[in-house]
């Protein structure tokens, strides 16, 4: 028997996650998928330009503080899953202020579920046992680990900043709305991805965007901390999988298996791109790396066992490291106008500025978070 043709509501779908899943869902025949976005500074309706024209796509712009917006949405839409994404998702930004943080990520997350709820209880039987809501969640909520180990689902929660806490409490919500209603919620966890339209706040595409402009690198500490780095699309993938094949109230950790400290991968984007774009002078992209005050509160490592999510559904990331980096910078070097309007707002302290440390006076005006 061939499954149904999916219908699905995606929070966050115009930010750079959320805007490859949309593009991935409606490569399935007939498929369906609303995006449901407030477009703040992450979300851009240019990262749904490859869609725009698809006949099962559907953009609503809207804030998931708005409940009975959303609710509206899915009783027109009527979905067979929702892909929860929204949230304010850079850590600096939530170091500066935390409290659009819990509004967006604690408060909004509340109200997404109430209103799958609300829409969950008017499925028949066949409708309730196909829902899946997908709860997209940060592996940054564990906390940090030391030299060795890595996160399971059986690690305990134990955020350490702004961003991750919010997260962690989205995740509890998710969870609660599982155990005490029965909506089939799966929570997901995830290391750090990397990949195009992601907002160049973020390492990588910071990193690059400073680098063709001569800018310095500045790298946080000595750029000791690890962080298991995972292409989009393979994240994507896994958000598929579960929502296919995963039972209501599962979680799952999902990573790359690609651990690099911070300056390990600022120093292989630079080789990439003296392969690439070799810069005028002669000299490497590395030469502008600096090394600055570090980030306050900084884990130093993560890292993430795919067992489970291997195991129950069948995923493993299947892009290799390097070939997704190259295809990443080759991404952003062919999309100068989609990197063009952000960088305008960089007239000052903006976008590739670092954000998240005290006093102004003693801070560098510039530097690369390890994170998301
Ligand atoms: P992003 O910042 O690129 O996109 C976030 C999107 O949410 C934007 O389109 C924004 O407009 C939208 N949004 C924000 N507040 C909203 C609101 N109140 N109502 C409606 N829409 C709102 O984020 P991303 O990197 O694509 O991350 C997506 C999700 O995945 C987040 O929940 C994040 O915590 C999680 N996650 C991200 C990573 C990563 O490495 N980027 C890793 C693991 C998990």
């Amino acid at each position: 028997m061939t499954a149904p043709p999916i219908s699905a509501v995606v929070t966050g779908g115009a930010g750079f996650i959320g805007s490859a899943l949309v593009a991935r869902l409606l490569r399935a025949p007939d498929a369906r998928v609303t995006v449901y976005d407030k477009l703040t500074y992450a979300g851009r309706l240019e990262n749904l330009a490859p869609v725009a024209e698809h006949p099962g796509y559907r953009f609503e712009r809207g804030d998931i503080l708005d409940g009975a917006h959303f609710r509206r949405v899915l009783e027109a839409v009527r979905p067979t899953v929702v892909f929860h994404l929204a949230a304010e998702s850079h850590v600096d930004r939530s170091i500066e202020d935390g409290s659009q943080f819990v509004r967006t990520n604690v408060e909004g997350t509340e109200r997404v579920l109430a209103a799958s709820l609300d829409y969950f209880r008017t499925l028949d039987d066949a409708g309730r046992s196909a829902f899946r809501f997908i709860h997209v969640s940060t592996d940054e909520v564990f906390g940090t680990l030391g030299p060795v180990g890595a996160f399971d689902e059986q690690s305990p929660y134990a955020p350490n900043s702004p961003y991750s806490a919010s997260k962690a409490a989205s995740d509890m919500l998710a969870r609660a709305y599982h155990r005490t209603f029965a909506l089939p919620v799966i929570v997901t966890n995830c290391s750090n991805n990397f990949g195009p339209r992601q907002f160049p706040e973020k390492l990588l595409p910071l990193c690059l965007v400073r680098a063709l402009a001569g800018q310095t690198l500045p790298i946080y500490g000595k750029g000791e901390q690890v962080r298991d780095w995972l292409f989009v699309e393979d994240h994507v993938d896994a958000l598929l999988a579960v929502a296919a094949a995963a039972g209501p109230g599962e979680t799952f950790c999902i990573g790359g298996g690609t651990e690099l400290a911070n300056l390990e991968i600022v120093r292989r984007l630079c080789r990439l791109l003296d392969g690439i774009r070799p810069r005028a002078s002669g000299e490497g992209y590395a030469d502008l790396i600096t090394f600055v005050t570090d980030r306050p509160g900084h884990d130093f490592r993560y890292a993430i066992d795919n067992g489970r999510i291997g195991r129950v559904v069948g995923w493993r990331p299947r892009h290799s490291f390097d070939e997704a980096l190259e295809a990443t910078i080759r991404w952003y070097l062919g999309n100068e106008e989609w990197l063009a309007p952000l960088l305008g707002q960089d007239a000052g302290a903006g976008v590739t500025s670092r954000r998240g440390l005290a006093p102004a006076s003693e801070a560098p005006s510039v530097t690369v978070g390890s994170r998301q």
